[in-house]
C-alpha cells in the first residue's frame, strides 16, 4: 500500500492562496485505509477550506493512480473541476500526477508520500520496499537489504544500502544503519 500523511492544514491553505475556486479529489484506496482522502476526511476537508475558498465540487475517486478508473470516474464532475482555478488532490503523488495528465488542471498536493508499506495495524505501517526495480528478495532470505541504509562509522553520514565507502570522508568502516526498516504512525 501506498503511504501517505497530510500535510498540515496551514501549508494546504498557503499552496491554495492563488486560487480561488477549488475542486477536492479524495483517494478511497490507499488514501482512505490511511485515512488522508476517504470520504470523510474530504467532508472535513471541505468544512476547513469552505470559508477562505469557493468549493466547487468533490469526488473520492476509486483509485485515482489508476488512469481508466480516474477517466471514467472524472467524467462524472466534469462541470465541476471546469469551474475550479485548481484540483486539491488528497491522494498520494502518484494520484497527483495521474489527475493531473488527465485534467490538465492545476493539481495540488494534500499529502505527503511516505512510501510503500505494510499495514501494521493500529494505525501504523512499516516500509519494507523502495521500489529499486532490481529485486533481491530471494538471495537475502526474504529480507530486503535496500532499505536498510548504512551510517559512516567515522563522519556519520547515511549510506546506500550496497555502498563502498563514503561519498563524503571518503571511510571504508560502513555499518549498517539499524533504526530501518522504518515504522511510521499513520493514524
Ligand atoms: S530489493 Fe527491496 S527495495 Fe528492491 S524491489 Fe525488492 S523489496 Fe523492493
Amino acid at each position: 500500500m501506498i503511504i501517505t500523511i497530510s500535510k498540515p492544514l496551514d501549508t494546504v491553505k498557503e499552496t491554495l492562496k492563488s486560487y480561488k475556486n477549488i475542486f477536492i479529489l479524495g483517494c478511497g484506496d490507499c488514501c482512505a485505509t490511511c485515512r488522508t482522502g476517504g470520504t470523510e476526511e474530504v467532508k472535513a476537508m471541505i468544512d476547513k477550506l469552505k470559508d477562505d475558498f469557493n468549493i466547487t465540487g468533490s469526488i473520492v475517486v476509486e483509485a485515482p493512480c489508476d488512469g481508466r478508473v480516474a477517466k471514467r470516474d472524472l467524467r462524472r464532475v466534469k462541470d465541476q473541476i471546469e469551474k475550479a482555478d485548481a484540483i486539491l488532490a488528497m491522494t498520494c503523488g502518484l494520484g497527483v500526477q495521474s489527475v493531473a495528465l488527465l485534467t490538465k488542471e492545476t493539481v495540488i498536493p494534500a499529502n505527503n508520500t511516505w512510501g510503500m508499506g505494510i499495514i501494521e495495524g493500529l494505525g501504523t505501517a512499516r516500509q519494507v520496499c523502495i521500489s529499486c526495480d532490481e529485486c533481491v528478495l530471494v538471495e537475502n532470505d526474504g529480507k530486503c537489504p535496500v532499505i536498510i541504509k548504512q551510517v559512516c562509522n567515522d563522519c556519520g553520514r547515511i549510506l546506500a544500502w550496497d555502498a563502498k565507502c563514503c561519498d563524503q570522508c571518503a571511510s571504508k568502516n560502513l555499518g549498517k544503519k539499524q533504526d530501518v526498516p522504518a515504522t511510521h504512525k499513520i493514524l
